[in-house]
């Protein structure tokens, strides 16, 4: 689905956030990008999510080349296939979370009323469908999130980057957004969360280890064999 190849990138000034990184993340995958403070997995988030091109090497987002499109096919591309969850839920302050949800499908085509229909039908499956009229502030931080990922996923991306999205959550509401996630990975959705949280990233089927901008160690975790006890 997105695949990095022998990637870098160095800001100005001569940072060389990611050195030479080549990862692939396949459809259906749920996977951890984790990594200590400095590490390069906000670099790697803005790459993998299109918003920033590499200085050297390769990005493909479902086949396409990023290099070689322009802004404005990249944008269409990125608001097609991919959602964005983060930590501080940049949600619009003064709209109702059936508005927030709305508002991120603007770009889709879809009538007003059939764009209130889906943000509806969407914020029920987040477990909020009694609170689509509530503003961000008359909201705690754990709904707050589910209602960012209702947006994110609204559209139905292929592809669903969470940057930290726990954390700024106590662990209760964590677990419920951790929940959440899963649940969209088990109905079809990729997902790759971004986290410093090593207890997080161990609870998923793949993580991805980074520092001083490479990739250091990439596991898989099998699930747990299902034992048949015999009496
Ligand atoms: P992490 O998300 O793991 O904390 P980052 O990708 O933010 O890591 O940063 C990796 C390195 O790149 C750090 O040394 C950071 O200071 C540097 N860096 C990140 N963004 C920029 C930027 N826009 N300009 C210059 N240096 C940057």
């Amino acid at each position: 689905m997105i695949t990095l190849t022998d990637v870098t990138k160095t800001y100005a000034g001569g940072v060389t956030a990611l050195d030479g990184v080549s990862l692939a993340v396949g459809p259906g995958e749920l996977a951890a990008i984790v990594g200590p403070s400095g590490s390069g997995k906000s670099t790697m988030l803005n790459l993998l999510g299109t918003l920033d091109r590499p200085t050297t090497g390769r990005v493909h987002l479902d086949g396409h080349d990023v290099g070689a499109l322009s802004d404005a096919g990249l944008s269409a591309l990125r608001a097609s296939r991919i959602g964005f969850v983060f930590q501080q839920f940049h949600l619009a302050a003064g709209t109702s979370a059936l508005d927030n949800v709305a508002d991120g499908l603007l770009y889709c085509g879809l009538r007003p009323a059939e764009r209130r229909r889906r943000a509806a039908t969407v914020l029920d499956r987040v477990g909020l469908g009694h609170r689509t009229d509530h503003h961000p502030h008359e909201l705690s931080g754990g709904e707050r999130q589910r209602v960012a990922i209702a947006r994110a996923v609204a559209g139905d991306p292929a592809l669903l980057l969470a940057d930290e999205p726990t954390g700024a959550l106590d662990s209760v509401s964590g677990q419920a957004v951790m929940r959440l996630l899963r649940e969209l990975h088990s109905s079809g959705t990729t997902v790759v969360i971004i986290t410093h949280d090593r207890e997080l990233a161990a609870s998923l089927p793949r993580q991805v280890h980074m520092r001083d901008g490479r990739v250091i160690d990439d596991v898989l975790r099998r699930e747990a064999p299902v034992v048949e006890v015999i009496r």
